[in-house]
């Protein structure tokens, strides 16, 4: 029986399976990637799903990848799912294994099935084999190839494997059934001609395998028990089971489908982001933008938050889309309880505290993480000269405005009360400078007269803030469903990305590297990216720090 208590449909044929021993007490899964582009948010859930299963049923999960289509496959790819599935958190041990590996075995069982009259060579062209092929609600025509002989059959296969034939001549197909009302049983093929380099057997081949073929015979010869996969496959499902009865191999994986995550203001599918990074629509595949592992690890997600959302929208078997807003709950949850605070000042305002002596500072203690009972604490340099966010002055203010405004008073983070005694302007009107004083008495919240200010600000020391560039996101595309647009394209938001420079920051965070993230305090989540240097510091914004998700609480 597993080990968790998270239970959904696929882990009771699993329990079942053992109870009968169907598989024995093997249980052994996989995660088939083609390396044809980055993972994104919707394998992690199937990373999740593969490699829990395993996890809790003591077996192993394969990371195979599926590379029958070497025109779109690169080795740039294969490294870049290698690293998301082990920052993940995954570890495949020795069960590494490629489709490739098996293209000597594919064809001698392709030959089986020609020997046994199940597969035949068709000359049909692509706009013929439409033709023939029927409708949802008509049956196909046997193609006029079908019945050459088993001899004329092999002559014909072994030619396309030498490489005699150009693309789209011939093809091996399997024998199965024209007027089967499921068209993938209409005679798929099984093998086509194709004159690519691959990124693993470069010229060895000259054909390659159909996905369909490949993938169900792959899971056969590795042995897995259950094969997991998308629900857009089950229509496939009798297809994969003809193949591996009809060659009657030992081992027969049950396929096993479930919903594919989809999310909300952004697209799930490689194509589509294949064509957003070479339209240059973003920057990269780990754009923070994306919805790719990559871009999420850049954004400041980490392996934890990602893998609670994937347990929080659980395994089902009917699609549906999944707020992102969730997603944004999960990293928030993490990074408030662990990451670390800092002040920083994303549009500063200069406060000159003008009863504070020019020369001094003073180092204030302020915690490190207050979620944290352990919290160490580190020190703020407090000085005359100070930036506040110009987002915490009104000049102007409504009614019940707490901030700081001309006349009023707000209590500095982990620091004194100053009061806004006058408003500097520059030729244009704009405010440039405010000028306070400060209380020596009221500090970190209490005053000592046991006056109430209800207004907080943040700040950094003018004298030993750090410049830095903050990169702000918001969603990629301006409608829930991208989707439903005729081009998807013409949905994306022209302000998905911000980039605000001269920024603040306090300057005593120590050693930072990408990727390390910090609760900027009363501002949002942020991480170092990696277009930091020593000189020039750039922060990414993870998350804001407002919610606007409601939970249900678990
Ligand atoms: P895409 O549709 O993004 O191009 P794909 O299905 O072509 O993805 P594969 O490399 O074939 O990508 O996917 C590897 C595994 O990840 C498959 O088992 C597939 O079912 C699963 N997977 C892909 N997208 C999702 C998703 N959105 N939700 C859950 N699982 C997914
Ligand atoms: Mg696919």
């Amino acid at each position: 029986m597993a080990k968790t208590k998270s239970k959904n449909f696929i882990r009771s044929i699993i329990d079942n399976d053992l109870r009968t021993q169907k598989n024995g007490d093997r249980v052994v899964t996989r995660f088939p990637p083609e390396p044809n582009g980055f993972l994104h948010i919707g394998h992690a859930k199937s990373i999740c799903l593969n490699f829990g299963i395993a996890d809790d049923y003591n077996g192993p999960c394969h990371l195979r990848f599926d590379d029958t289509n070497p025109a779109n496959e690169d080795t740039m790819y294969v490294d870049s799912i290698k690293e998301d599935v082990k920052w993940l958190g995954f570890d495949w041990q020795d069960k590494l294994f490629y489709s490739s590996d098996y293209f000597d075995k594919l064809y001698n069982y392709a030959i089986e099935l020609i020997k046994m009259g199940k597969a035949y060579i068709c000359e049909l062209d692509v706009e013929q084999m439409r033709e023939y092929r029927g409708t949802l609600t008509e049956a196909g025509k046997n193609s006029p190839f079908r019945d050459r002989s088993i001899e004329e059959n092999l002559e014909l296969f072994t030619k396309m494997a030498n490489g005699d034939f150009e693309e789209g001549k011939y093809v091996l197909r399997a024998k199965i059934d024209m007027a089967s009302p499921n068209l993938n049983m209409r005679d798929p093929a099984v093998y086509r001609v194709k004159n690519a380099p691959h990124h693993r057997t470069g010229d060895k081949f000259k054909i390659y395998p159909m996905y369909d073929y490949a993938h169900c015979m792959s899971d056969s010869i590795e042995g897995i028990t259950h094969s997991l996969c998308t629900l857009e496959f089950e229509n496939h499902r009798p297809l994969y089971d003809w193949f591996i009865d009809e060659l009657d191999i030992e081992c027969h994986p049950q396929q096993i489908e479930f919903a594919r995550l989809n999310i909300n203001y952004t697209v799930l599918s490689k194509r589509k982001l294949l064509e957003l990074v070479e339209t240059k629509a973003v920057n990269s595949w780990d754009d923070p933008r994306l919805p790719t592992i990559a871009g999420l690890r850049r954004r400041g997600y980490t392996p934890g938050s990602i893998k609670e959302f994937c347990s929080r929208i659980g395994i089902a078997k009917v699609d549906s889309t999944v707020d992102i807003a969730l997603l944004e709950y999960c990293i928030r949850e993490d990074l408030n309880k662990n990451a670390k605070r800092a002040m920083a000042i994303l549009n500063p305002l200069k406060v000159v505290i003008e009863n504070y002596p020019e020369d001094k500072v003073e180092y204030l203690k302020a915690k490190v993480n207050p979620e944290d009972p352990n919290t160490s604490y580190r020190e703020l340099p407090f000085t005359r000269e100070i930036f506040i966010d110009h987002d915490d002055f009104m000049e102007n203010p409504p009614e019940k405005y707490f901030r700081l405004q001309p006349g009023g008073e707000v209590k500095l983070k982990n620091s004194y009360f100053i009061k806004c005694q006058e408003v500097i302007k520059d030729q244009d009107g704009n405010i440039i400078e405010l000028r306070c004083t400060y209380d020596q008495e009221a500090f970190c919240g209490k005053a000592a007269d046991g006056r109430k200010v209800k207004g907080t600000a943040h700040w950094v020391s003018a004298k030993y803030a750090q410049d830095v560039e903050v990169r702000l996101y918001d969603r990629l595309f301006k409608s829930e469903n991208p989707q439903s647009f005729d081009n998807y394209l013409d949905d994306l938001n022209p302000n998905s990305l911000t980039v605000l420079h001269n920024c603040k920051i306090e300057n005593n965070l120590g050693n930072l590297n990408s990727g390390d993230g910090f609760q900027f305090e009363r501002t949002g989540y942020f991480c170092v990216d990696k277009d930091s240097t020593s000189e020039a510091l750039v922060f990414n914004r993870t998350v804001s720090l407002k919610d606007s998700f409601k939970i249900k609480k678990k």
